[in-house]
């Protein structure tokens, strides 16, 4: 990736209509919010726009409506949660294009901030018809697109606008981007990966995309029973997917033949049943019993990639080494990730992570603020790690040269 796209630097948006894509795709429990840490994370775009007298025009997409505007779907509740986090207040239109849209926006005065009803009411935003994308292009002057997280789909409002009005990246791509760029694209070396998790088989592209890239790519987590297993490991009743132990093979003799090396696990600890404290034991991986459950990494294996850790300068990581929600099973991811927190606190690593339950478990190791990047954006990120061209961020760059 190359880092030639524009940001806020590059615009003037004083009195401008700034439309502004941005991931308010929050969780919610009973209509109560969860989880606010998507909505702090863009507040920075807004703010700046706002402060330099720009327009702000939220566009978001909330839950997957089926047919046309549902209550449910709604994201007029969420203008009060932005007001509340944003300590300003947010104008809500109850739709996205047309009359009401344009209505609301004709009533903003410089530094006003509003909130357009989900895009996903209108079939043409997943389609990204330009009949769609016009309606939508009408309502700004200039594009600004600070949701990375929905930047692996090519929608009306992550990819199409970007074609039709001047675009940008907010604060909050940017970040993500540059971040990024730094871990894979043109990292310090060496470079090691971390991949964990439940299953190989959500992670087959990842695992062959990270190989080409990275120096060291460690494999823990469930997953890691099965190359154990394709090694001619006993594992007794652990997770493994049987159907891909060729397929585990072929993956370790492509990282022999190639330049990266491939760490899996050399202890473990192991229980007779997957639940929190269930009665464990440490193991070597040759000696785990036939009634035995791989539960996390044992303290061999701890040590052995903090050690690793000390001699690579950059760090990405994706999935648990172990079922992390159990105590004590979530000693190995725990204990990893506070070792790679304390390397990137001197300076010494450059760490990144994200994906799928990864946020989730650094969090409980309590470093959630520790990492040099920790990516909340799920399926872009992985996309992204996979080495995929995202349509939301491919628009960007292609806007701005
Ligand atoms: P993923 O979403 O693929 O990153 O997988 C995360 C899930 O993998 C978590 O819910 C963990 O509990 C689970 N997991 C990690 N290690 C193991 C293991 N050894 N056995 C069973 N589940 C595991």
């Amino acid at each position: 990736m190359k880092d030639s796209f524009r940001t806020l630097d590059d615009v003037d948006v004083r009195s401008k209509r700034v439309l502004v894509r941005v991931d308010l795709n929050l969780p919610t429990e009973n209509g109560r919010v969860t989880d606010a840490t998507r909505l702090d994370r863009i507040l920075p775009t807004i703010r700046e726009i706002a402060d330099k007298g720009g327009k702000v025009i939220l566009l978001a997409h909330f839950g997957r409506p089926k047919v046309g505007p549902d209550e449910a779907n709604s994201l007029k509740p969420i203008a009060l949660v932005v007001t509340q986090h944003l300590g300003k207040p947010v104008a809500f239109a109850s739709d996205c294009i047309g009359e009401l849209a344009k209505a609301a926006i004709a009533k903003m005065r410089d530094g006003d901030v509003l909130l357009l009803e989900n895009t996903r009411f209108h079939k043409g935003e997943e389609k990204n018809d330009p009949a769609f994308v016009d309606a939508l292009a009408e309502l700004g002057d200039i594009y600004v697109n600070d949701a990375f997280s929905a930047a692996h789909r090519a929608h009306a409002s992550t990819e199409g606008l970007a074609h039709k009005l001047p675009g940008y990246a907010g604060r909050t791509m940017q970040a993500e981007l540059e971040a990024l760029g730094k871990a894979l694209d043109n990292p310090v070396r060496p470079v090691m990966a971390v991949v964990g998790g439940a299953k190989i088989s959500t992670k087959l592209e990842l695992i062959g995309s990270l190989m080409k890239k990275v120096d060291i790519l460690v494999i823990g987590g469930g997953m890691a029973n099965t190359f154990l297993a394709a090694g001619g490991k006993a594992i007794g009743k652990s997770l493994c997917e049987k159907d891909l132990l060729d397929t585990a093979r072929t993956i370790l003799r492509d990282a022999a033949a190639g330049s990266c090396r491939i760490v899996l696990p050399v202890d473990a600890t192991v229980a007779q049943e997957f639940k929190a404290h269930a009665a464990s034991k440490v193991v070597d991986v040759d000696h785990v019993g036939q009634s035995d459950m791989i539960l996390d990494i044992g303290p061999k294996t701890i040590d052995a990639v903090e050690r690793l850790l000390t001699e690579v300068k950059t760090l990405v990581w994706n999935g648990p080494f172990g079922a992390f929600e159990l105590q004590p099973f979530d000693k190995g991811t725990v204990e990893v990730a506070r070792a790679a927190a304390r390397l990137t606190k001197d300076g010494a690593l450059l760490s990144v992570a994200g994906g799928g339950d990864t946020v989730a478990a650094l969090n409980h190791a309590s470093v959630g603020d520790a990492f040099t990047y920790i990516s909340t954006a799920g399926g872009a990120f992985l996309e992204w790690l996979e080495g995929k061209t995202l349509p939301g961020v491919a628009a960007l760059r292609a806007g701005s040269t």
